[in-house]
């Protein structure tokens, strides 16, 4: 019988969540069917119950909804637990529901085994404060950089992100835009806004780039973003976009309902050409 698995959000047509799902099934000889849910932030608590009670055997969660998932959850792992979001749910045959928060091992995947970045050491410009940069946090700081400086439009989020790694294994501030300076240079720019999707950049100096840095875009779509682009005028040596992550919080997702971890070359290569 086939072992069933969804994905909750708000929009969730466009989600390609259950291509990538299937893939990962078909490569690892697992009958999964992998199906859209969605709901609304009134409901999501009902969702959850009612896939719970009709056997599922896990939830991916997207927008906007990774923080009540972490309230519905009966236990956290460390990485949801530091970003209070989660975007994997496994429910147990015991009825126990297990949160995770696979976006930042799987921001992590993509910088060190796709891009081949080392982050040990570096300095980083960490941009926004919402979700996917809470989740990205404690895994980028678990690499010991040189430092993670924390910039967002609203100041207090980013300050009560740092609060909450003040244990961590780098130095973290936070800071406002227009306290970034020309000549603060950084290694690894990291945009976790949701501004390339409004064709926005968030308000930085031009000049922010050291030498051979990477600029990393969460976001993706069919053409590079124009963050992407920004970053490549201003001095960024490689640039990426999100797809990467994407395609590896995915696969940690699926190694803990499966316990297997898929290959994920071949499914970002086909996820690529969809978009395209
Ligand atoms: P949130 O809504 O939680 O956070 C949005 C962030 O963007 C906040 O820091 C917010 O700042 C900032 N922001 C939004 N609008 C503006 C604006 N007009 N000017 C300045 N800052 C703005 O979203 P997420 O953190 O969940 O997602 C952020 C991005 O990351 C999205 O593009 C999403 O698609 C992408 N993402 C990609 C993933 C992947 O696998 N590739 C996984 C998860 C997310 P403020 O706090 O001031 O409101």
């Amino acid at each position: 019988m086939n072992k069933h698995y969804t994905v909750i959000g708000q929009p969730i047509a466009h989600s390609m969540s259950p291509t990538i799902h299937s893939m990962f099934g078909e490569l690892t000889d697992r009958n999964i069917l992998y199906t859209r849910t969605e709901s609304t932030p009134d409901t999501f608590s009902k969702t959850i119950d009612d896939l719970q009670q009709a056997g599922m055997c896990g939830c991916n969660v997207t927008l906007p909804f990774k923080e009540q998932a972490a309230v519905q959850c009966h236990e956290l792992n460390k990485s949801a637990k530091d970003a209070q979001a989660v975007n994997t749910i496994h429910f147990h045959a015991d009825g126990i529901r297990y949160g995770h928060n696979t976006d930042g091992s799987g921001l992590l995947a993509d910088l060190k085994n796709n891009l081949k970045y080392v982050v040990e050491g570096k300095r980083i410009l960490l941009i926004g404060a919402g979700g996917a940069a809470r989740g990205a946090l404690g895994p980028l700081a678990d690499e010991s950089p040189s430092s993670i400086t924390i910039a967002n439009r609203t100041l207090q989020k980013a300050q009560q992100l740092a609060k909450a790694f003040t244990n961590a294994k780098a130095s973290i501030t936070a800071s406002e835009y227009n306290a970034i300076q020309p000549d603060d240079q950084f290694d690894l720019v990291i945009n976790a806004t949701s501004l390339s999707l409004q064709n926005q950049l968030p308000p930085l100096p031009d000049a922010i780039f050291a030498n051979q840095a990477l600029s990393y875009d969460m976001m993706y779509g069919s053409n590079d973003t124009i963050f992407m682009h920004w970053s490549q005028q201003n001095g960024a040596e490689q640039v990426s976009d999100g797809l990467g992550m994407l395609i590896e919080q995915a696969a940690d997702a699926f190694e803990i309902w499966e316990g297997i971890r898929p290959e994920t070359k071949s499914v970002y290569d086909f996820i690529k050409a969809q978009l395209a």
